[in-house]
């Protein structure tokens, strides 16, 4: 298996690479543009016969998979990877207006993973014609998933999903086919997979794998997570990386391995405070990280998530919260400013 120290794209603490760097970053050819002009990147790795396609970047604040992908090209670069009998075509980032300004949705607004049957953008119709030109037999959607996911209460750090192909959610031939490979994958890697879920099949017509699967054309989606003390998500970048080559040797024996891993849930929370005095009442506040993108400036502080009793709530941390002292009003997603003990919190920043 790859480790962080296999490659600068897997150790580093960076979360998001400005555009102009990932730019500079590869020998990338441009392949199109995005509706306000910016260059769709793209390279393939290899010259075989069995093509597969990969992109990241179709939610521009999601950017593990910029990362797993920056690896990919420079572990096989620098010939550390053999993937001899394969053509592995790549986008790293499918909607760059919408990665520039670290958000979900592309130059107008619009969720491209909600257009994937009307294909009105540029980026979806982009993506879709580039991927029936390459005609995979395998492709990887790579997204990332928010913190509140969680397998046996503790934080998903990597999920997956075979898409279904329609409302039933039937396990097709092709989907089962898929299934036995992803599930072979993880078998060869032979790690635990506590903190390893499996993302829920409801059926989306206007998301891209559900779309693909409908066209008979075999993709698997990853969901990178955090985990605890990992908000960069390093653990998922690696672990990524590894099932993303497992995949391309990976058999098609049966397996149950995908099916026996947990489906994540939603409701985790990422740090509880304790019995906090507030306006007369002892209550919980979590705090949730926020990222953020401006201009050149990257940086992260704490908002207020939740207030209330959230004693049946899985959390990441806890911290006894009864000498809190709050110095501003709690509003729910707003940075927080309050005092305790040596911790002191302003507009969301520790400063002390
Ligand atoms: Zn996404």
């Amino acid at each position: 298996m790859f480790q962080a120290s296999d490659s600068k794209y897997l150790s580093d603490n960076q979360w998001y690479m400005p555009y102009n760097e990932l730019l500079s970053a590869v020998n990338w050819e441009i392949i199109g543009y995005s509706s306000e002009e910016r260059p769709i990147l793209h390279t393939t790795l290899g010259a075989g016969s069995r093509s597969i396609c990969v992109w990241a970047g179709m939610h521009g604040n999601e950017t593990t998979g910029v990362y797993m992908l920056l690896s990919l090209i420079d572990l096989y670069t620098r010939n550390k990877i053999d993937l001899n009998d394969f053509a592995i075509h790549i986008i790293p980032v499918i909607n760059p207006d919408a990665y520039v300004r670290f958000t979900r949705r592309n130059g107008l607004s619009i969720d491209l993973n909600r257009d994937f049957r009307a294909f009105q953008t540029i980026e979806s119709a982009k993506l879709i014609g580039w991927i029936k030109m390459k005609a995979p037999e395998l492709c990887f959607n790579l997204h990332d998933q928010r913190s509140i996911f969680h397998v046996n209460n503790e934080p998903a750090y990597t999920s997956f999903l075979i898409p279904s192909s329609e409302e039933t959610r039937s396990i097709t031939p092709l989907r089962r086919t898929l299934m036995n490979r992803l599930g072979n994958a993880l078998s060869s890697l032979n790690v635990p997979l506590n903190g390893i879920g499996r993302y829920s099949d409801e059926f989306y017509p206007t998301a891209i794998g559900d779309y693909l699967m409908a066209q008979g054309i075999p993709n698997v989606l990853f969901e990178s997570g955090v985990s605890v003390d990992d908000f960069e998500r390093k653990k998922a970048r690696i672990f990524g990386l590894n099932v993303m080559v497992a995949l391309l040797l990976a058999t098609e024996e049966p397996s149950t391995v995908y099916d026996q891993l947990p489906q994540n849930k939603e409701g985790l929370l990422e740090w509880v405070f304790t019995g906090v005095l507030y306006a007369r009442m002892r209550i919980d506040i979590a705090l949730k990280r926020v990222y953020y993108v401006n201009g050149h400036a990257q940086g992260m502080y704490y908002m207020v998530d939740e207030i209330g009793d959230l004693a049946s709530r899985p959390r990441m941390k806890e911290t006894n919260g009864a000498a809190m002292a709050l110095s501003a009003p709690l509003i729910i997603g707003q940075p927080i400013t309050a005092v305790l003990g040596s911790m002191v919190f302003e507009d969301g920043l520790i400063v002390g």
